[in-house]
């Protein structure tokens, strides 16, 4: 089979799909005539989330997106209060406050876990290989990131305030920047699309670095100008800058900067605004290459992307099909237009039209 490749994103055609990280089961069923090739990012998971039976009571919690991920993504699965011996079931534990100090109790033994919790979180988190991510178990005494109640004291009563677990605070701390989320908060699509974003952007950070040369730091930016043009302009602006590296910095250390920036840069998602933006500037390089039918239909589209009544998904896919079209090289490396897998879009049942019963007995 032949391959297209602009610049490191590389293109395959139907049927061509080995990856550098081996095959996704599903990517033979894959439609379309193209694909971008993803890095596989590297992510920390609540064990009791679609891997195992641990928690207090023996169950396991289901989300859709961890296990939509899983072909895509390394997971290292942990669960904290096994790893320091609770049993499955175990009574549960809670957070109790105790003058300043915020203390892991379990309340039907008065066992303090504190400092056990504290030693093994810390020695876990010292033993991690790279990571691109974490997505954690939310309100988790232990693993949630926010959220997780504090009490008074270990009888029953009422919680005094709220904030992360002890094992989720200690990731928060050290990887402050990084792609933390929970499995509730990543429910919403737009916090999961972000989330996604950064987790493929730095699993492909983390594969430039490993080349370690100037050309891979190069071709790596510019890959993803238009992306970080729709987080932040001076984002992109500094990201630049590093690059252009008139300083003379050594790799690792423009690496090091680059990564920090990137970081620093991206914890919010990209507004609407600078998404409209980008959408204009691509459709600007386009415009040649469109019939005046085709010009118009997209603006149209646009007007109904910028009232809130479709998503970006529509612009930016008419976008993708035309780069296809008219093999736009600028364009068809941008990693803007395919930021995650196509196949980790997730919709609300209700917007599927696949749906059950709806009319009846009829079954589509
Ligand atoms: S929330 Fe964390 S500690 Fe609790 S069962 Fe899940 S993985 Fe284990």
């Amino acid at each position: 089979m032949s391959r297209k490749s602009f610049g490191q994103v590389n293109f395959q055609e139907a049927g061509d799909y080995n990856t550098p990280d081996g095959e996704y089961a599903d990517w033979d069923m894959v439609p379309l005539s193209v694909k971008r090739i993803f890095q596989r990012p590297t992510l920390v998971v609540s064990r009791c989330i679609e891997f195992d039976h641990v928690r207090y009571n023996g169950d396991m919690i289901t989300s859709d997106i961890v296990a939509s991920l899983k072909p895509f993504v390394t997971f290292i699965p942990v669960c904290p209060e096994v790893e320091i011996g609770l049993g499955i079931p175990r009574d549960t534990i809670r957070i109790v406050l105790k003058g300043e100090e915020e203390r892991l109790i379990q309340p039907s033994s008065g066992r303090d876990l504190t400092d056990l919790m504290n030693e093994f979180s810390r020695s876990f988190l010292d033993q991690l290989p790279p990571v691109d991510g974490f997505i954690m178990k939310n309100r988790s005494p232990t693993s949630g990131i926010a959220g997780v109640n504090r009490y008074p004291s270990q009888e029953k009563s009422a919680p005094l305030g709220k904030g992360p677990g002890f094992f989720g605070g200690m990731i928060l701390n050290r990887f402050a920047g990084y792609p933390i989320e929970d499995e509730g908060r990543l429910r919403n699509r737009r916090i999961r699309e972000h989330f996604l974003t950064r987790i493929f952007l730095l699993a492909d950070l983390g594969h430039a670095e490993a080349a370690s040369s100037m050309e891979a730091a190069i071709r790596f930016h510019t890959q993803n100008k238009l992306l970080y043009l729709s987080y932040s302009q001076m984002m992109a602006k500094r990201l630049g800058q590093i690059i252009a590296n008139r300083e003379g910095l050594p790799l690792p250390e423009l690496f090091g900067a680059y990564r920090q920036t990137l970081l620093d840069g991206m914890g919010r998602g990209p507004r609407y605004t600078a998404e409209i933006n980008v959408l204009l500037h691509a459709f600007g390089h386009l415009k040649d290459t469109l019939s005046r039918d085709e010009k118009v239909f997209f603006l149209e589209e646009l007007d109904l992307y910028r009232e809130g009544r479709i998503p970006i998904a529509v612009p930016k896919t008419l976008l993708r099909g035309w780069i296809l079209r008219s093999a736009t090289q600028a364009l068809a490396e941008q990693t803007w237009f395919a930021p995650w897998p196509d196949r980790l879009m997730l919709l609300d049942p209700d917007d599927i039209e696949r749906g059950r019963g709806m009319w009846g007995e009829e079954i589509s």
